[in-house]
């Protein structure tokens, strides 16, 4: 097999949507699967479409996510330059290639005759479209004669170069995940190539690019399918048909109700991220959220838009970046659009935090702490993460979730309070601190239990009566990570301390109870 060569190809008109990554994610994971080259080509002839900061914006992404390209604007490589702004000299030569050939032509159409064209058009029920139909009525190279061509270029009069679609042909297409497309040429339009700038627009660009850079498979959103017939003649006409790369497009990202396309407005909506990291619109200042400041870790956003599109032909759901690279197949995409399920996304993310050292999580949790100007040593943060992490989705719940862990609670869940709290508990409780009282200072959670266990068999208590007290007691709420543990990080002063204070507190509350 050849070596293969792909490309993920953007447009620097905004920020890279979370669609952007799946399609660059199977970029990556196809090349690496065969030895191969991912090449990140900046495509940025719409100079009216440029955003500042996009470009920036595309490149951290990728390395944020760890798939980085093998060649591009900041790698470099044998195929440079990488930004298509670059390379306008490129495309020149290929214009004139097809021009010379009859597959390209020009037109002198002014925005005015377009406009009336599409409206005679529209009028006689007709497709509004420069095309086979339509062209022989408009100003160009084919209606005029070579001499008042020869002139309106000369005297500088502006034009554009468009492809001369063939009439009635059908043009074929082997999709590797759609199998094969057909579609009558008589459908498609003339399309421009060279813009009035001179500048070519993103199909000659593309296939020009595509062709000189070697790339033996342009793996790319199913937006991009109604343009392959276009791409697949131009490169029939430029003579490369032989070495046309093969064409695989993704199915699309649709909402989570699975009525219409992911977007920007479909994160506003549902209230997920639909960007990689936060963005800050250069104009605007508004800040769209991202995945990574949303708190999901780098390895769960991957296997999470792995398996949006792609199925591994097991159960197998958690993958590591090699495994994936290893199971990857594009014979295993769907055809039909993937939805976005952020609950999904989510079990990931727990999947993955449960798995991440204490020694990392603690800094999350520490970093909250230092914003709540609360000191924790390392190894208390360690500890509360250990108990926490099979209990939280993100990060930043460490410290939402866990706050009793540093502050004595000052509210009792009123409902826990009513079921669980009452005489019984509240003497037992009592006898307890004093017990705790008596005892060491450094106090284990077996310790602790021990002497819960003495304190009880001596008045009688049952342990199903104390225990959610004593929960109540320590973190004001009814559920939590393992209660022993919980107080051992707390630590023998802090346990008799909140003892006190729940009994004081909710005194009042017993008669009523
Ligand atoms: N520049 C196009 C985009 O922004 C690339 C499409 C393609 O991969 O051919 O999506």
């Amino acid at each position: 097999m050849e070596t293969v060569r792909v490309r993920f190809a953007p447009s620097p008109t905004g920020p890279l949507h979370i669609g952007g990554v799946r399609t660059a994610l199977y970029n990556y994971l196809f090349a690496k699967q065969h030895q191969g080259t991912f090449v990140l080509r900046i495509e940025d002839t719409d100079q009216s479409r440029f955003v500042s900061g996009a470009e920036e914006y595309i490149g951290e992404a990728l390395d944020w996510c760890g798939i980085s390209p093998d060649e591009g604007v900041e790698q470099g490589g044998d195929y440079a330059p990488y930004r298509q702004s670059e390379r306008k000299d490129t495309y020149q030569q290929y214009a004139q290639q097809l021009l010379e050939a009859g597959y390209a032509y020009y037109a002198f159409d002014t925005s005015d005759e377009l406009n009336a064209m599409r409206e005679r058009l529209q009028a006689a029920g007709k497709n509004p479209q420069y095309d086979t139909a339509s062209r022989m009525s408009m100003n160009n190279s084919l209606t005029l004669s070579e001499e008042e061509t020869q002139k309106k270029l000369s005297s500088g009069a502006p034009y554009v170069v468009r492809i001369k679609i063939p009439e009635n042909e059908e043009v074929h297409l082997n999709d590797l995940v759609r199998g094969e497309v057909k579609v009558d040429s008589s459908t498609l339009d003339d399309k421009v190539l060279v813009k009035s700038d001179g500048l070519p627009t993103y199909h000659l660009a593309n296939v020009v690019d595509d062709h000189l850079m070697k790339i033996t498979h342009v793996i790319r959103g199913e937006e991009w399918l109604p343009s392959a017939p276009l791409h697949v003649l131009l490169y029939r006409y430029l003579g490369w048909k032989e070495s046309m790369p093969n064409f695989a497009h993704l199915p699309l990202l649709m909402n989570p109700d699975g009525k219409g396309k992911l977007s920007k407005r479909s994160g506003d909506r549902f209230g997920f991220p639909v960007y990689p990291f936060n963005w800050k619109d250069p104009q605007s200042g508004e800040v769209s959220p991202g995945f990574r400041e949303s708190g999901y870790l780098l390895e769960a956003t991957i296997n999470f838009l792995a398996l949006l599109g792609w199925h591994p032909g097991s159960d197998q759901e958690l993958f590591s970046k090699e495994e994936l690279i290893e199971a990857f197949s594009l014979e295993r995409i769907h055809k039909a659009g993937a939805k976005f399920d952020i609950e999904k996304a989510k079990w990931f993310n727990q999947q993955y935090l449960k798995e991440v050292p204490n020694t990392v999580l603690a800094n999350y949790l520490l970093k909250d702490l230092e914003e709540a100007k609360i000191e924790s040593s390392q190894e208390k943060a360690e500890q509360v993460c250990e108990l926490m992490k099979e209990r939280v989705t993100f990060p930043h719940e460490l410290w939402s979730t866990a706050q009793y862990f540093y502050r004595t609670p000052e509210h009792y869940d009123e409902k826990i309070v009513k079921k669980k709290w009452n005489e019984e508990a509240s003497a037992a409780l009592s006898a307890y601190a004093d017990a705790l009282e008596q005892s060491n200072d450094s106090l284990s959670g077996e310790q602790a239990k021990e002497q819960l266990q003495q304190v009880m068999e001596t008045r009688g208590a049952k342990f199903g009566k104390v225990m959610p007290a004593l929960r109540l007691a320590m973190t004001g709420q009814g559920g939590g990570p393992d209660l022993m543990s919980t107080i051992e990080v707390l630590g023998r002063n802090e346990v008799v301390k909140r003892i006190r204070q729940a009994v004081d507190t909710l005194a009042a509350t017993i008669n009523t109870n």
